[in-house]
């Protein structure tokens, strides 16, 4: 083989491997941040989320987060040392120099972790007691939706909104501009939405109000249901 279509058979070979989506972040070292495979194919929430969307969501974005952690990781090993939460929730002790990028892209990656795993297809409807607490603390399925769907057209730029969780069980609606999380509070984030562009251009252009509707049929409630119950027993982390 010549050695132009040698190169160009590994080109094909690692495009169709989906080994470009990380090709941002090749430069970065390869830990202590680790990015979790997609739970389920990148096709799998259409026609509410479509697969573009979700490989250069989770492959690009998501990815360049965790490069950029382990870039600052290299000369800051204590950041990969510590749970990422407990660093979200100190970031003081971060050095200055670097703590706004750690700010955003452990942020991004914290919350990101967060998004994939709360969402699936065929996600089904909460009950038990996360739909109880809806119920009790946001005025039920249809007013938390609403209300949910409202904080989120709100956020002005990029930013995500989350219901967040005491250890006592208690929800709050709560937005946040670019990556921030409520682990910066010392809160927790039962669910949230990502309401950047880039979680839904492709598909829905400007129309971040329908995103954010369409977006209900993809939470998974079962893994909400999980996340509470870990919330309850202090075991929530990202
Ligand atoms: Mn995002």
């Amino acid at each position: 083989m010549f050695h132009a279509d040698r190169r160009r058979f590994l080109i094909g070979a690692a495009a169709t491997a989906g080994l470009f989506a990380t090709r941002a972040t090749a430069q970065a070292p390869a830990g202590p941040f680790a990015q979790s495979p997609l739970p389920y194919a990148p096709g799998a929430l259409e026609p509410h989320i479509d697969a573009k969307t979700m490989e250069i969501h989770h492959g690009r974005h998501h990815a360049a987060y965790v490069g950029n952690m382990n870039t600052f990781a290299r000369d800051t090993p204590a950041l990969g040392q510590k749970p990422i939460h407990e660093v979200l929730a100190d970031l003081n002790s971060v050095p200055e120099a670097i703590r706004t990028g750690v700010r955003n892209n452990l942020g991004g990656h914290a919350n990101h972790t967060m998004f994939w795993q709360i969402m699936g297809p065929g996600g089904g409807k909460p009950e038990g007691e996360v739909l109880a607490a809806i119920d009790r603390d946001l005025g039920g399925l249809d007013k938390m939706q609403a209300d949910f769907n409202a904080a989120g057209l709100r956020v002005f730029g990029s930013g995500w909104t989350f219901i967040t969780v005491t250890k006592d069980g208690k929800l709050a609606i709560v937005s946040k501009p670019n990556q921030d999380t409520p682990l910066m509070d010392g809160a927790r984030a039962l669910l949230g939405n990502d309401v950047w562009e880039h979680a839904y251009y492709l598909n829905y252009q400007n129309r971040r109000a329908d995103y954010l509707k369409a977006w209900w049929n993809v939470v998974n409630w079962g893994e909400v249901a999980r996340r509470y119950a870990a919330a309850r027993a202090g075991t929530l982390t990202v």
